[in-house]
This record gives C-alpha cells, structure tokens and sequence, in this order.
C-alpha cells in the first residue's frame, strides 16, 4: 500500500506533525510513522526518567498546539502536579504529555484517518513508481508514501579527538553518548569526572551524576568555559523590537544588542523580546553574516538563549562554589594513558600545555549543530539526490515552506521538520517553534491529499 504521509521520525517533531494530520486528514487518509525509538513522542529530550531533568521553557509556552497555549499547564493540573505557566516542568512530564495528547487523539470517537506506527528503523529509500517514496527498513519491510516528513532529529557530535590508540579498558570509561544514562551506574562514588562541553547537556549530566550518590569531582572543559545563564521567576515583559528596523551586519547587530543590554534593566528583556523574532532576524542575515554569526557568537548565543530553570541552576552554581565542579576553559589536544585517562589542553590564551586527570570522560559537545553525518539515511538520500546539506552545516536545505526542493516532475513532497531545518529557520530546535513548522507541513500535506 502506498501512505498519503510517511512520518519518518519518533520524537517531539514526529508526534505534532501526526497529531495535526490527525486533526486535518479525512478519514479515508493514511499515515504511517516510522520510528526506532522506544518511547514514540519522547526523543533524546523527554525520554529521561530523573525528574530533576526540567524543561528550559516555561509550561506555559510547551503546549502541543499553538492555539491551545494552556494546554500542557491543564494536563499538569488534571494529573496533579499543579504549575503555574511561568514553571519548569519536568521533561518526564513532557513526555507523558505528549504520549497522552496523541492516545488522546487516535481513542477521540470521531472518524479519523488511519495512523500506522512501525517501530523500525528506515535504512534506505527508492523512489517508486506512481509518484511515491519508498523506505527501506531494517526489519526487512518497505513503507512507501507520497508525502514524506523527515524528523530525524540531530545526532550526537563525536568527541573532538582521536580515540584508536587507546585501550578497551581505556574506551569503556569514555562515554559518547550520555543519553544513554545507564553510565551512570557505572561510574564508582568516588571516580573523578571529566565532562567535555559545558552546555545545558553538561548541566544535565553533572547534575544527574551527583544524584546518584557521585561524591568525587567533576571537571569540565570546554573551548570558553561558558555555562547557561538562568531564567529568572518573575520574568520582566520582554523588549518590543522591530526587527525590519534592526542592521544585517554582525557588528553593527551585537553594538546594538550590547548597547540594549547595557542600558536596559535585564539582558533578558532582549532576548525574550528577540525569541519569536529570531527567525525572521536570520532570514534578513546575508551568508556571510550568518557564518560570522556561528563562528564568534554562537557561544554566547546559546547561554543567553538556552537558560535553565532558576532552581537548577542555582543547585548547579552551588556546586561550583563548594568546589564540587570546577569549569576550565581550553582546547582539547588529545586523550592518553588507562585510568586515569589524561587529557591534554591548552588553556583558552595561553601557549603552555596543561592536563587533566580523570577516571571517565564524558562527551556532552553535541547536539547544538544539525549535521547529517550521524544518519546512514540522510547520508543515503544526499547521494541519491534527494537532498542537499545546507551549506552552514545547519541540517538540510529546504524552502520558507519545510520543503525539500525537487526536480521538475517528482510528485512526491519531502519536508523535513525539527532541527534538521535549522539552516533556514535557525530557531528551529524547541517547542515553540516546532509545532507552528509541524501546523503547517500538516496543512501543506492536507491540501494535497
Ligand atoms: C536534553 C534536551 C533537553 C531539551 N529541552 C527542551 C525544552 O525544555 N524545551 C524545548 O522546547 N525543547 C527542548 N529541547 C529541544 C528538543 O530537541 C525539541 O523540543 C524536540 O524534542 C525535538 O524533537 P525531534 O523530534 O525534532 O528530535 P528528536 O527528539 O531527536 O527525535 C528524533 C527521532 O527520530 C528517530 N530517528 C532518527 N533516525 C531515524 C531513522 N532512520 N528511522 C527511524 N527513526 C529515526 C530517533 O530515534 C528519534 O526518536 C531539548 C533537547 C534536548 C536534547
């Protein structure tokens, strides 16, 4: 059978997009959801079970539905955990939520289309005859459709070095990837810690580490030593800004926004008033603007943008002053020895070349960029032709539209949704804005069926 939508993806990204076809498609539509991940809605983010992982978006702005905004608070109250909209909820909560919205939906009484989920992982793809795409799956099954979404969400980066020469012994306490929580368990209460990044993933990590028992030291290091900055609970009424107003050119840009930050009451101001903005911000940006923008600013970026919640961060920041967690800032050169693993750097302005000793190594670099290295089937369909890499490296390249631009004559539709867009889009990876790009892909794919 040929699928009027294939949902290639499980995560956050997956789930909103069916939801909202749910929602649009007729009843005698077809959908299938093609997903490897055990939880269907959860992804890497809300797939943990420490409820001391929070969301770094207030409750109130986490609905599934932009034009229901309250929502994810009405499900917190209804499953007693009562937050206000301005709260951090648990991403564990999240998940459930968003498990529950779409049972919600596919039980509702009301005639819907077919909704298939296939837990599997797409391997491949063959454009088939009759205007379809085929995925090749490694359950040995195909699912063809003639609209495709691809929420494949972004991979984790690999750690800056070369690894090879190292041990077994050595490799096992090397940990790439640290959603997999199960190293927690691993690592003995008095092991020292080396975590590379200093991101909200190292936030995570750190503080799920010492929740479990963890009373050794946690070193981090990362190229700035730069760690997230905190939301505040009483947030001020974020900046008008009028964005067609502002200049295009970085320098120009980052003098104004020091200036407003400088001048005004709270930097937070700025940045709230600049978050719904921010994509039409990048879209004015030139290329070349866009590049400098990633290369100077990024990290700086990030830790005004991507705050944690008040609470977090100051359990975070106390541990930083009772000595718990130290923060260096520095380039990794290379990794040697077996425990304790040496890590050679070279602190940030500084010729000298200095060390850290420690029992693990754990990689919390990633996940900021949208790079297509870490999927076999993105790699596959760029050598089919199916897609293109964005030039910055941010994800796929598609159109104002989600849309995979294709030859003249394919009929079937590719979009993509989630971070994979980020090249167009930029502020393309939470919530808010996922499920507006969800919305209308559902609405695009509606039309046509
Ligand atoms: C730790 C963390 C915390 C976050 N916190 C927040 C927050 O508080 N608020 C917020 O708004 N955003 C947050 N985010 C951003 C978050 O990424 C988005 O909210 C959202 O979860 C992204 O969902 P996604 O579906 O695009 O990607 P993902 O969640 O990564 O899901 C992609 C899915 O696709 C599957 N997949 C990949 N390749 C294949 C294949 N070939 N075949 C089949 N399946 C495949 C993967 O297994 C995965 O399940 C957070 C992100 C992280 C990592």
């Amino acid at each position: 059978m040929i699928y009027d939508a294939v949902i290639v993806g499980s995560g956050f990204s997956a789930i909103a997009t069916v939801c909202n076809l749910v929602e649009l498609l007729p009843q005698s539509a077809s959908v299938a959801v093609i997903g490897d991940d055990p939880g269907f809605g959860r992804g890497t983010a809300y797939r943990t079970e420490l409820y001391l992982h929070r969301l770094n978006v207030p409750a109130g702005r986490m609905s599934l539905f932009p034009d229901r905004p309250n929502a994810f608070v009405d499900w917190l109250r209804e499953h007693k955990r009562p937050l206000d909209a301005g709260d951090f909820a648990s991403r564990q909560d999240y998940g459930l939520y968003i498990r529950d919205s779409l049972a919600a939906l596919l039980r509702n009484k009301k005639p819907r289309c077919r909704v298939d989920f296939i837990k599997a992982k797409a391997t491949g793809c063959v454009e088939r005859y009759g205007g379809a795409l085929g995925f090749q799956l490694d359950n040995g099954n195909e699912i063809a459709g003639r609209s495709i979404v691809l929420c494949l969400g972004v991979g984790n980066a690999t750690l800056p070095v070369d690894l090879s020469q190292l041990s077994a012994d050595a490799r096992a306490h090397i940990v790439e990837n640290p959603w997999r929580l199960s190293w927690l368990r691993r690592v003995q209460t008095g092991d020292s810690v080396c975590i590379l990044g200093s991101g909200l993933t190292m936030i995570d990590q750190a503080l799920a580490l010492f929740a479990h028992g963890f009373t050794g030291h946690v070193t981090v290091l990362s190229r700035r030593g730069l760690v997230p900055l905190a939301h505040v609970s009483h947030p001020k009424p974020p900046l008008e800004i009028d964005v067609g107003a502002l200049p295009t050119q970085l320098s120009e840009l980052l003098h104004v926004f020091r200036h407003e930050s400088r001048h005004g009451d709270d930097w937070r101001r700025l940045m709230d008033g600049l978050r719904p903005q921010t994509q039409a911000l990048w879209s004015r940006l030139p290329d070349a603007e866009r590049r400098r923008f990633l290369r100077h600013a990024l990290p700086w970026w990030n830790i005004h943008r991507h705050r944690v919640a008040p609470d977090v961060f100051l359990r975070f920041d106390g541990m930083i002053q009772s000595g718990q967690i130290s923060v260096r800032a520095g380039y990794l050169l290379d990794v040697e020895g077996a425990r304790p693993l040496t890590l050679r750097y070279r602190p940030r302005g500084k010729k000298l070349v200095t060390s850290i000793q420690a029992d693990w190594i754990v990689n919390c670099t990633g996940m900021e960029r949208a790079g297509i290295a870490h999927s076999p089937l993105l790699q596959e369909m760029r050598r089919q032709g199916l897609i293109e890499a964005d030039p910055l490296g941010l994800g796929i390249v598609v159109d104002k539209q989600s849309r995979i631009p294709r030859s003249e004559g394919t009929d079937t539709v590719i979009y993509a949704v989630g971070a994979l867009t980020a090249g167009q889009f930029w502020e393309i990876t939470a919530v808010p804005d996922i499920r507006i790009q969800a919305r209308s892909v559902a609405q695009a794919i509606a039309g046509k069926v």
